[in-house]
């Protein structure tokens, strides 16, 4: 989710959050990266063909693992400024709870410049829309997962793939990705759509596992030219 969110400094990015909710904590297993859809960089939209396609993704994981896995929020940046959710985040957020009252938003602030100039901050918001005008800040303690039911290995993002994916946007090997997926931005989103539009891959794991290894031969090939 943060790796992601460095990969765009000049347009917000936005995904899916995937795991598992109780009356006492969530559990997130995994994020789902969107695709920008909309035009203006400051603004994300998730539409609804992204979240029924999320929906699906949640679906076949969850007979795989026997357990109920879903998509219990969603998370965007805000590259350059502060953490706190606008107007248009409040509005996406009641539309989200109109459907599940539980469903939480989190936004992540980057690219922050500290007074120092030297270092950049990175900070978190989780977000719920209240009636009442003033939206509502769900405390959130975050700790590495423990225990039997943990299936790391299905829901691993190699993170440091994403950045080299990033990274390498603009070099010789991501051009032909450029060429083919020219109507996107940055590294990330070309890789995404090239992957989409190579080969028509429903299943999550395979997708990010294919995601990771683009990266990886990007940073391979940089490494030894
Ligand atoms: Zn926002």
């Amino acid at each position: 989710m943060v790796t992601h969110a460095f990969t765009n400094e000049k347009e917000e990015i936005a995904g899916l959050i995937v795991g598992e909710m109780t009356d006492d904590h969530i559990q997130i297993y995994t994020v789902i990266p969107l695709m920008r859809e909309n035009q203006q960089s400051d603004r994300v939209e998730v539409s609804e063909e992204q979240l029924v396609e999320g929906m699906d993704k949640c679906d076949e994981i969850s007979k795989k693992l026997n357990e109920t896995i879903r998509i219990i929020g969603w998370y965007h940046s805000h590259p350059h400024i502060t953490v706190f959710p606008s107007h248009i985040d409040l509005n996406t957020q009641r539309n989200f709870q109109s459907m599940d009252s539980n469903f939480f938003g989190l936004i992540l602030s980057v690219f922050v410049e500290e007074s120092d100039k030297k270092s950049q901050s990175i900070r978190f918001i989780a977000f719920r829309s209240s009636p009442k005008a003033e939206p509502q800040y769900p405390a959130v303690k975050i700790q590495p997962m423990t225990g039997p039911n943990v299936h790391r290995e299905l829901f691993s993002v190699n993170s440091e793939s994403w950045l080299a994916v990033s990274q390498c946007a603009n070099k010789e090997i991501l051009l032909s990705l450029k060429e083919k997926c020219s109507s996107s931005k940055d590294g990330l989103a070309k890789t995404w759509k090239f992957i989409q539009i190579s080969e028509n891959l429903d299943n999550p794991m395979i997708l990010c596992a294919k995601y990771m290894s683009v990266g990886l031969n990007a940073l391979r090939h940089r490494n030894s030219t």
